[in-house]
């Protein structure tokens, strides 16, 4: 993952879903002159196949799209664990309003007709921002302190008694923080992609961990539970 990670940023990998050809073709042009790798695909079944099939830095996702839209894209691509920042194309404002609505979807969107420079600005930004954070640190919520250079908690001053695994999985609502993250990206962040750990497993955990860091486990205050999806960290 990091390896994949620091070769991508070399040149940026941008997926562009985009079915009319002018559109398209354009920002292919000067997404290439900027110094991108990008590839176009035309329906939406195709962006599902590619945006799971490889690293990408950035989607560029069009709304109106043959097979299946670009929110029917997001979705399946979110729920695969797929983190690329997305950034959807919207013809119409109405849909801005559905795009900044969605829970675990798109990142940004700008609104066609759009500048190529205006574009690359928001490419940056949202490459900026999904940048992971630093895995060092203290992180201090309530009276615990999560450590990431000691791989310890604490709470009240004194080292609490957590498994490795409990610790990773704090350690990822910490660095999340404010974000849902559904059952899937847990199990791929904490226990590893491929590995097949039911939701239920998942569950079990984030019970534990709330018995060691919540002043009242039984009404969360901290490691909130976000109903059909996951979880969320709220410090
Ligand atoms: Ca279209």
């Amino acid at each position: 993952m990091k390896a994949a990670y620091r070769e991508r940023t070399i040149m940026p990998r941008i997926l562009v879903v985009e079915d009319e050809p002018d559109i398209a073709l354009g920002l292919q042009e000067d997404l290439t002159k900027h110094g991108n790798v990008v590839e176009i695909v035309r329906d939406g079944d195709a962006a599902v196949r590619r945006g799971t099939g490889e690293p990408w830095d950035v989607i560029l996702l069009d709304i109106m799209l043959p097979c299946r839209d670009g929110f029917e894209v997001c979705k399946p691509l979110r729920s695969a664990g797929v983190q690329t920042p997305i950034i959807m194309l919207t013809a119409r404002s109405h849909e801005a309003e559905k795009i900044l609505g969605l829970e675990d979807g798109a990142d940004d969107y700008v609104t066609k007709p759009f500048s190529p420079a205006e574009l690359r600005a928001r490419i940056r930004a949202v490459m900026r921002r999904s940048a992971p954070a630093p895995a060092s640190g203290i992180f201090r919520f309530g009276d615990c302190e999560v450590d990431l250079d000691r791989a310890e908690i604490r709470r009240a001053g004194r080292p609490i008694d957590a498994t490795a695994l409990e610790f990773r999985l704090l350690s990822a609502f910490v660095q999340a923080r404010g974000r849902v993250l559904s059952r899937d990206r847990i199990i791929e962040q904490v226990w590893g992609a491929n590995t097949y750990i039911t939701d239920r497993v998942v569950d079990t955990h984030i019970l534990h961990l709330r018995k060691k860091i919540e002043p009242e486990p039984a009404a969360p205050r901290f490691l909130l539970s976000v109903r059909g999806i996951g979880y969320r960290f709220d410090a």
